[in-house]
């Protein structure tokens, strides 16, 4: 993708931060860190959801996931991380080329994560997961 940032990033043509690299991705500082040590994690090929990648370019883009999580939150001494990989707009996706967030949290860093949970209807959810496994393919 000519004009994808992060395409860009990968080709060498604008500088990054590396932290990592392998054939499969490459893992950098974000240049709007949320908190200190936030990092991205993409794929060198270039997918804008996660839904549109093969799950073995999946499993590739994710194998250092761990390894990285740890280091990043060693590295500036967090208490916590989120891993967070947002896919559309309506998700907060800003780039169009899928990449995975290292967020390293401290307890009252003031960036909060909290879900407006509601209470479930068990029936709902029965027919939820029913059209969730009959979207699945076989
Ligand atoms: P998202 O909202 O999930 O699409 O996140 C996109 C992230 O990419 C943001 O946190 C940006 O700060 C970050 N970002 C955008 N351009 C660059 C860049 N050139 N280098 C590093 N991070 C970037
Ligand atoms: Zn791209």
């Amino acid at each position: 993708m000519s004009d994808c940032i992060f395409c860009k990033i990968i080709a060498g043509q604008i500088p990054c931060t590396k932290v990592y690299e392998d054939d499969a991705c490459l893992a950098f500082l974000d240049i709007g860190p949320i908190s200190p040590g936030h990092t991205l994690v993409v794929p060198k090929k270039h997918y804008e959801a996660v839904s549109q990648m093969p799950a073995e370019e999946v499993a590739a883009l994710y194998r250092p996931v761990a390894a990285l999580a740890a280091a990043v939150k060693d590295a500036v001494g967090a208490e916590g991380l989120n891993v967070l990989q947002n896919n559309g707009r309506s998700a907060g996706q800003a780039v169009d080329h899928l990449h995975v967030h290292l967020i390293p949290r401290w307890t009252g860093d003031g960036l909060g994560f909290r879900w407006p949970a509601k209470k479930a209807d068990m029936a709902v959810l029965a027919k939820q997961a029913d059209a969730i496994r009959k979207c699945l393919p076989s």
